[in-house]
């Protein structure tokens, strides 16, 4: 007897329902080896009063099965909502989202008919861990959170991926030239991994000219890692420039679970009217059936989906009277793959996904051999001085504070306003104050947190609001901070 993988399932909100039950029926007639377990997430949950849009019953099934197929989701614009994607991701550790871009031209119009590259994002961290702070009465702040773990898991995920699909490179896309110590780590971790897989090519371009270059020559592009916001961006220009926004599924993976969907949302303009494209979701549910490893199935869906677009089969979405046969609705769409099962197409290449090789890929951050040689050397104290206090003055009170930190530059958006500042109008209001230990960084010696909250009473006694404290260490006697432009 053939055991069947157990999968939940969500059908979701607008189309959701209707592409869900066109993507079924092919799984069906494809033989998939599947047993679904729906669930019900989304827009009735967040309007029963669960704020995650997951019930328990949800979470439970999920710790069962371990794989989600899900349609997508209404987010409630404007109640305060978080997210339910985001909220599934990081509960669920699904550290990676796999886009892959890919042109299906002649058959859907593109300036560039030969994309095929994937885009592999980094789901977890950066500024999408969402913490975020208002500092003072016009300054909010948010912050960019990036762990050495984060980054190996994401980067060796990419590698991992190039080699299992015989992809040929993998770049790097990061703003290191700015974010020195965040953004920087991710492009020293991908130099060294990269190191690892020697078969592979590998290359790194500043996130804006990659971008540009993605928009112009997408189809100079393989494999493509990047961190969390980026990637977010990138992959919409890229499945736009595919023209492709309603074909493309992606996968959020997991080391225990995965999730997959179509990149697009819950199209309420068009729900209801069986016309919406199935092809997003169908996508995820190929990408997922290899994730499960049921290759054979994957193989034959694809092929028999490519048969169809090539033979002019298109829902409205696509429909180009020039270059399409017939326009057809949801459910007629589906039957079309159907009818097509066992043919492969005669423009596309063919696909083939070989039975065995693709099990799951799971990746995990290491921890560093050795721990380094912390030392707290000083600290960032910022304060909301809306008094517009100038420099000068604030420096006056901590010139003669005590002989163990000493103020070494007053910054306001990272650049120095004392001293020795030449800057016209320095905005005051929101600034932060450097003690060191030394004044010099050459000269820095260890600190305790006593002398720290010494220097939060000082500011406390002379009534300055600290509104955070940063402090100040050296790891090997390398600087763990970024010093101020002008310091
Ligand atoms: P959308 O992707 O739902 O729709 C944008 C446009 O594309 C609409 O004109 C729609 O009719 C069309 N479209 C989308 N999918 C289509 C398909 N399969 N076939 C044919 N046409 C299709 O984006 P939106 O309107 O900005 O968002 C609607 C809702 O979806 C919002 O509540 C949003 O939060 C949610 N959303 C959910 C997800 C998800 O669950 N992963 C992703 C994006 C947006």
């Amino acid at each position: 007897m053939t055991i069947k993988t157990p999968i939940t399932l969500a059908y979701g909100d607008g189309i959701g329902p209707e592409i869900m039950g066109a993507v079924l029926k092919i799984l069906d007639a494809a033989q998939a080896t599947l047993q679904f377990d729906v669930i019900e997430v989304g827009e009735k949950i967040y309007l029963q009063g669960e704020s995650s849009g997951i019930p328990d019953s949800a979470w439970q099934s999920l710790k069962r099965t371990r794989v989600l197929l899900k349609g997508p989701i209404t987010t409630p614009q404007g109640s305060g909502y978080k997210s339910l994607n985001v909220t599934m991701r990081k509960t669920l550790g699904l550290f990676a989202n796999v886009r892959p871009c890919i042109s299906y031209a002649p058959y859907v119009p593109t300036k560039f008919p030969h994309i095929n590259l994937v885009i592999i994002r980094e789901n977890e961290e950066d500024t999408y861990a969402g913490i975020e702070h208002r500092e003072t009465d016009e300054a909010y702040e948010c912050l960019k959170l990036i762990t050495r773990p984060g980054c190996e898991q994401i980067i060796r995920y990419a590698f991992e991926y190039a080699q299992k699909f015989n992809r040929k490179r993998v770049t790097c896309l990061s703003k290191d030239n700015i974010m020195k110590m965040t953004d920087g780590l991710f492009h020293r971790i991908f130099n060294e991994i990269a190191q690892e897989y020697p078969q592979i090519e590998h290359n790194h371009l500043i996130v804006d000219i990659g971008t540009a270059l993605i928009a112009t020559h997408p189809e100079r592009f393989d494999v493509i890692v990047t961190l969390n916001l980026y990637g977010d961006i990138i992959s919409d220009v890229a499945a736009q420039v595919a023209g492709s926004v309603g074909l493309a599924g992606s996968a959020n993976i997991g080391n225990h679970m995965a999730m997959f969907e179509a990149i697009h949302g819950s199209a309420p303009d068009i729900a209801g009217k069986n016309i919406a494209n199935p092809s997003g979701l169908l996508n995820a549910a190929i990408q997922m059936l290899i994730h499960i490893n049921q290759p054979k199935t994957a193989t034959a869906i694809e092929n028999a989906w490519l048969k169809t677009i090539e033979d002019g089969i298109h829902t409205a979405d696509i429909y180009a009277p020039n270059l399409s046969q017939q326009k057809v609705g949801t459910n007629a769409f589906a039957q079309a793959v159907i009818d097509r099962l066992g043919q492969e197409p005669t423009h596309f290449p063919k696909v083939y996904y070989e039975p065995g090789s693709y099990a799951k890929i799971q990746c995990y951050g290491g921890k560093p051999a050795v721990r380094s040689k912390k030392l707290l050397v000083g600290a960032d104290v910022f304060i909301d001085n809306s008094d517009d206090i100038p420099a000068e003055e604030l420096a006056k009170q901590f010139l003669a504070f005590d002989n163990t930190l000493k103020l070494v530059v007053i910054t306001s958006r990272g650049l120095k306003i004392w001293p020795n500042s030449t800057i016209e109008e320095p905005y005051l209001r929101y600034c932060c104050c450097r003690f060191q230990s030394a004044r010099t960084l050459d000269q820095l010696t260890p600190i305790t947190q006593a002398d720290v909250i010494k220097l939060y009473n000082k500011f406390n006694n002379l009534n300055v609001e600290v509104t955070k404290i940063a402090n100040l260490y050296t790891y090997d006697g390398q600087l763990g901070f970024t010093l101020a432009q002008g310091q």
